[in-house]
């Protein structure tokens, strides 16, 4: 059977751990159908290295923002920064932003404060958002809630099914990477089996988030196959089904 293409709809191939075999993880992408990529930006440290990256490379596809996991190093004039940058540039979608609530991300007050002023800011230029968001599904949703215009994903879903069904209703797609290639994810796999095909999205994630079949290794986008295999047997849909759906959202959204 032939290799199904499929697009990697959240990967940081950008991250220093390509720094030495980059072309070679390029090659084994294409090689396991994986036609396009897209890379959000996590800091202005890196948005220069993925321009230059998606200038090279036609199939990878740049976002730019601030992460939270990274609030400390993100200062006031970066939003400033922000704005000039994709004045400037091709730019698909902002993010990676949103709020990590994770206990050793203490700053709740200053990721908030980020993570609105760059909704403000995608609100402003109309693209859509990448949201990373780990134990602050609720707040997330609040967020939106107050941006009825606004698109996106929600990459790496760990939320439930209603509050999908929510992000849905504010104009989301759900994505999601290794995390349900393990059998004792059972609550995250019931989502996953449940989210209509219209909203579904599939990404690596890598350089982090390995699959089952990679744990503890690098996680790169030829293992994307491994996610969507899962997803096979969780849905029992065909490979192509859910691929053709994966590949029309993603493109939907980012408008490539
Ligand atoms: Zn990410």
């Amino acid at each position: 059977m032939p290799i199904p293409t499929l697009i990697d709809a959240h990967c940081h191939l950008d991250f220093i751990n390509f720094d030495k075999d980059r072309d070679e993880v390029i090659q084994r992408a294409a090689q396991n159908g994986i036609s396009d990529i897209i890379i959000p930006g996590v800091s202005t440290s890196n948005w220069q290295k993925i321009k230059a990256l998606c200038e090279q490379h036609k199939n990878l596809h740049p976002c730019y923002g601030l992460h939270p996991y990274w609030v400390d190093q993100h200062q006031e004039n970066d939003l400033e920064k922000l704005e000039n940058f994709i004045d400037n540039t091709t730019c698909l979608g902002i993010g990676e932003c949103g709020l990590d609530f994770r206990a050793e991300q203490a700053d709740k007050k200053k990721q908030q404060y980020f993570f609105k002023a760059q909704l403000d800011i995608a609100e402003r230029k109309n693209l859509p958002v990448i949201i990373h968001s780990v134990r602050a599904t609720e707040d997330v949703i609040q967020q939106l809630r107050k941006y009825p215009t606004l698109t996106g994903m929600v990459h790496s879903y760990s939320g439930s099914y209603e509050q999908a069904l929510q992000l849905i209703e504010l104009g989301f797609y759900i994505s999601f990477g290794g995390a349900i290639t393990y059998e004792h994810a059972r609550k995250l796999r019931k989502v996953a089996s449940k989210i209509p095909l219209t909203s579904l999205l599939i990404e690596t994630d890598a350089p982090d988030q390995p699959d089952a079949s990679h744990q503890h290794e690098r996680n790169e986008p030829a293992y994307l196959t491994e996610v969507i295999n899962v997803l096979v047997k969780l849905r029992s849909e065909s490979t192509t089904k859910i691929a053709h759906h994966t590949i029309s959202n993603v493109k939907n959204l980012f408008g490539l």
